[in-house]
């Protein structure tokens, strides 16, 4: 029972000195938040112990009581969030759900039609060197000059190509997708619809979003981005899919469950259905808005940095350095050097490469979970812009990212 500071003191400065940076700066990558501690605490539970193989009730492994009631109470508390008739919460992650959707959906060499990478998609929805890309056949659709998805031609492309599968989902965009034009388009070709919500699904928990659940076959998820979860994957479903979605889970792609993973999925599923996450997320979608229109309002940034599609209905916004001197790398670095972390992320026909990039993917999850409110959000938007000016007070920035930081404590009871 010797405690981990003691037992290995080299693995827990590394845990210390992450808690210390995530308490320290602010966290807007829009695809990570930050777990409750309940959450954590079943993550870190004696369920880390146990071979579960199987489902509810019928496992390969005796002695499965106990995780039994937790993975059930995660099933059903799922399907009560998002109304869905059947759920999975075995899969490890967002990419393993998606791997076990899309082979229960078709078979290899099927076609798939899904968001190109470089336009917002996920690697997951036809990336070439992912499974996805390499074991089916292809085709991508994209956004138009607006930075809106082309809806005549993901029709076109369907009927041209009539795929087995449509997705619709993404990784980086800022606007609502019309499921029911996606499922319109499916039907039509006689094509399934797979949601992946990955992004937006604590919105459309909260009801700020519309739920892909009534209009698609198959809906994945993660459970770490704004459902604020521990990191893992779900599949919801008609229950026509249950039988083949099982099997493609377990034994298609995993062994035994992380059953410690889903009693902490259990946790932030309850805390989900909460009055207190509705109004996180409220000021989530606030935060992000406030973002888009300080930074596209007159001289509050450099020429050149715009905001893709003018806006946002979501919970981040993608900063177009196209026509700016600055690039993705180069913006990234300076709002780290300031205590700001984002992602470079590439535009829509980007001019530089992938590595660079010509854009900032920035989201208010995690700061929203700390308890920013609007007036919080307009001053890191502020901060942001005068960080990407060309000349910068990086050491008064500092401080201002300081005092936000200190305003909201993180995890206030952990490392002492
Ligand atoms: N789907 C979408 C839309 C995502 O954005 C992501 C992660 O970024 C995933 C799936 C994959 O999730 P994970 O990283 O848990 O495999």
């Amino acid at each position: 029972n010797t405690p981990l500071h003691e037992l290995d003191p080299d693995v827990a400065a590394a845990v210390d000195a992450e808690l210390h940076r995530q308490q320290s700066t602010l966290e807007m990558i829009a695809s990570e938040n930050f777990a409750p501690v309940a959450v954590m605490e079943a993550q870190g539970s004696v369920l880390t112990n146990k071979y579960a193989e199987g489902y509810p009730g019928r496992r390969y492994y005796g002695g499965c009581e106990h995780v039994d009631v937790a993975e059930q109470i995660a099933i059903d508390r799922v399907k009560e969030l998002f109304g869905a008739e059947y759920a999975n919460v075995q899969p490890h992650s967002g990419a393993s759900a998606n791997q076990a959707a899309l082979f229960a959906l078709a078979q290899p060499g099927d076609t798939i039609l899904g968001l190109d990478l470089a336009h917002g998609g996920h690697l997951t929805h036809g990336m070439r060197l992912n499974f996805s890309g390499k074991q089916f056949d292809v085709v991508a659709y994209h956004v138009d000059e607006a930075g809106l998805v082309d809806m005549a031609e993901v029709e076109r492309l369907a009927k041209e190509h009539r795929p087995k599968v449509i997705i619709a989902g993404w990784s980086a965009y800022p606007r609502q997708l019309d499921f029911a034009e996606f499922r319109r388009i499916a039907d039509e070709v006689e094509a399934y619809l797979w949601v992946d919500m990955a992004h937006f699904a604590g919105l459309v928990a909260a009801g700020l979003h519309p739920n892909p659940v009534e209009y698609a076959d198959v809906v994945t998820s993660t459970t770490h981005k704004t459902l604020g979860g521990p990191r893992g994957g779900i599949i919801l479903a008609k229950k026509e899919f249950a039988k083949k979605l099982n099997s493609s889970v377990f034994p298609g792609f995993q062994g035994g469950p992380l059953e410690h993973v889903i009693a902490a999925k259990a946790v932030s599923f309850k805390v989900a259905a909460s009055a207190e996450f509705k109004e996180r997320q409220h000021r989530t979608v606030e935060g992000a808005r406030i973002l888009a229109e300080r930074l596209t309002a007159p001289d509050a940034c450099e020429a050149g940095v715009n905001v893709l599609s003018g806006g946002t209905d979501v919970h981040l916004i993608l900063v177009d350095l196209r026509a700016s001197e600055l690039d993705g790398q180069q913006a990234e670095d300076r709002l780290h050097e300031v205590g700001i972390t984002v992602n470079r992320n590439a535009v829509p026909n980007d001019p530089r490469p992938p590595m660079v990039t010509s854009g900032l993917r920035i989201g208010t999850p995690a700061l929203a979970t700390r308890g920013f409110g609007a007036e919080d959000f307009a001053e890191v938007a502020d901060v942001i812009a005068e960080a990407l000016k060309p000349s910068y007070d990086a050491s008064a920035l500092t401080a201002r990212v300081r005092a936000l930081a200190a305003k909201h404590p993180l995890y206030p009871g952990l490392g002492k």
